[in-house]
């Protein structure tokens, strides 16, 4: 049967437009529909921009410090609707530069949205469109509990845009939105309350990692609570929010961000019309070639419930391209070494193993930490703390974890990231030689186990 593309993605955001550039440049004929924002949630209201305000935050404090070097910096002001403004300018700018990627690499743009007619066919816009493959690539979206005066709340996605910075805000999450953001109003001036259900916030990474955050945050001023939860939110006559807890206590506040978790993004796309089959948490059940259950479709990305990077649905989306029109260039992607980082001020960088997965996996481990006042910091008052923690096995002598919360920790752990994938053993790290004075050569240097 002659289909109208060999290959018709939904959603161009990271995954969907690196499959759809790559299927064209090996000469598949590829269409991609897009219903709301060219490059998705990373490029319009994900890292990009939240990179962009973390930015904007960091300056407060570099204004201060400035000060110990001999700097008398005018009175500081800060113009939220210029941020923004900004922003807008820029996203828009790489929105222009991901049509033209697609159109210069021979991919039809079809601009609506994109749903389901069965296993090779899809709407847009009234019209019908067949394919032989059906990629989905519809990312995610944020997630809300509903409780009383849940209506009230924001998400990430009304955050990014909000006419004026609240001067008080009440965070509630405790993983890496809730925390990035957390940073970024309380750097940009707003005072932050940040709540969290369980004991310790950032589930899933090494505990001296956590620990040492929460510590960090609290030097930066932010009122964050453990163990605390929202029971309703009311809003009063003069605009204000009143947030009523779980103990029964309460907070007044001008803004409430919900950062707890993402749904998979599978409104309206005609799943009813296909046998494709979900998994507990709601996400499209894939094998390890990204298939669903039904042969023709495949899925990528946050839609797939695995891990919710850029990179890894980059990845995957050149892993899909390939193995459908490039056969020999075909790689699986592996997930092992995936670094990652939390934006927060101060970063947290981290890859491989936590100290606590690695027991659990059966490794005998030894521990390197060294915590330490970063130079810069060395002329000022500030008392912040830097971090570094390696996971060894004491076996292999194999660096299994790297971890440090610090500056510009999300830039360290991308090169120590290659080391952990090239197998290093703690003793390449030591013979390495450093390059001074940098915090990073502190990974280089840990001589002596704190633990094992
Ligand atoms: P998306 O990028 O979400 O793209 C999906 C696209 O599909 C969207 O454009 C959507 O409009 C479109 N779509 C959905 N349904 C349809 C339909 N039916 N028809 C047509 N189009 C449709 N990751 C990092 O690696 N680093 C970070 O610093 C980072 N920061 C983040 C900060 C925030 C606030 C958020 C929310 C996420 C962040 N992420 C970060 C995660 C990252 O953005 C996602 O993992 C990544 O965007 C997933 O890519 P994707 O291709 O699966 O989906
Ligand atoms: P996460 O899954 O990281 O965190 C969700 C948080 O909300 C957890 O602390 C969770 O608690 C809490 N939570 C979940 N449900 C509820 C509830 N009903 N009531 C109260 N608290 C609740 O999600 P995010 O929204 O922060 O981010 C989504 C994903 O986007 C991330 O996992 C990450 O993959 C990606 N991302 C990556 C970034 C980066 O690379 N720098 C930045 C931002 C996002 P508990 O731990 O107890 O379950």
């Amino acid at each position: 049967m002659a289909y109208d593309f060999d290959l018709f993605v939904i959603g161009a955001g990271s995954g969907g437009v690196r499959a759809a550039r790559f299927a064209a440049g090996f000469g598949a004929r590829v269409a991609v529909v897009e219903s709301r924002y060219l490059g998705g949630t990373c490029v319009n209201v994900g890292c990009v921009p939240k990179k962009l305000l973390v930015y904007g935050a960091h300056f407060a404090e570099e204004f201060e410090q400035a000060k110990s070097f001999g700097w008398t910096p005018g009175e500081a002001e800060f113009d939220w609707a210029t941020l923004i403004a900004n922003k807008n300018q820029e996203i828009e700018r790489l929105n222009g530069i991901y049509r033209n990627l697609l159109v210069n690499s021979g991919v039809t743009l079809l601009e609506g949205h994109g749903r389901l007619l069965g296993p090779n066919k899809v709407e847009v816009n009234g019209q019908t469109y067949s394919a032989e493959h059906i990629l989905i690539a519809t990312g995610g979206w944020p997630q809300v509990p509903q409780f009383p005066g849940s209506e009230h709340a924001i998400t990430s996605n009304e955050a990014f845009f909000l006419p004026q910075l609240p001067k008080r805000i009440v965070v509630v999450g405790g993983g890496y939105i809730a925390v990035e953001f957390a940073s970024i109003f309380n750097g940009l001036g707003a005072h932050v309350t940040q709540l969290y259900r369980g004991e310790l916030f950032l589930r899933g990474f090494d505990g001296s990692v956590r620990k040492h955050l929460h510590e960090e945050l609290v030097k930066h001023g932010l009122d964050i609570r453990f163990n605390s939860d929202v029971e309703r939110i009311d809003k009063q006559a003069d605009g204000s929010l009143l947030v009523t807890l779980k103990d029964g206590s309460t907070l007044e506040t001008d803004s409430v961000f919900y950062a707890t978790g993402r749904r998979p993004m599978l409104d309206n796309l005609g799943l009813e019309t296909v046998d494709i089959k979900l998994n507990k948490d709601g996400s499209i059940a894939v094998d390890e070639h990204y298939q669903t259950s039904e042969p023709s479709i495949l899925a990528l990305g946050d839609v797939i419930g695995g891990v919710q990077l850029t990179p890894v649905a980059l990845a995957e989306g050149m892993a899909i391209a390939r193995r459908l029109f490039k056969l020999e260039q075909y790689r699986p992607v592996d997930y092992r070494h995936i670094p990652t980082a939390v934006f927060s001020l101060p970063n947290i960088g981290t890859v491989g193993l936590t100290e606590e997965e690695a027991i659990k996996a059966g490794h005998e481990v030894q521990i390197f930490e060294s915590r330490f006042r970063p130079m810069k910091l060395s002329l000022t008052d500030n008392q912040e703390r830097t971090l570094m923690k390696l996971v060894v096995d004491a076996k292999t002598d194999v660096v299994l974890g790297c971890h440090m919360v610090g500056p510009d920790a999300g830039e360290i752990v991308q090169s120590l990231a290659i080391a952990l994938k090239a197998g290093a053993t703690k003793r390449i790290f030591d013979d390495t030689i450093g390059v001074h004075p940098t915090a990073a050569e502190e990974f280089v240097t840990m001589r002596s186990p704190v633990a094992r």
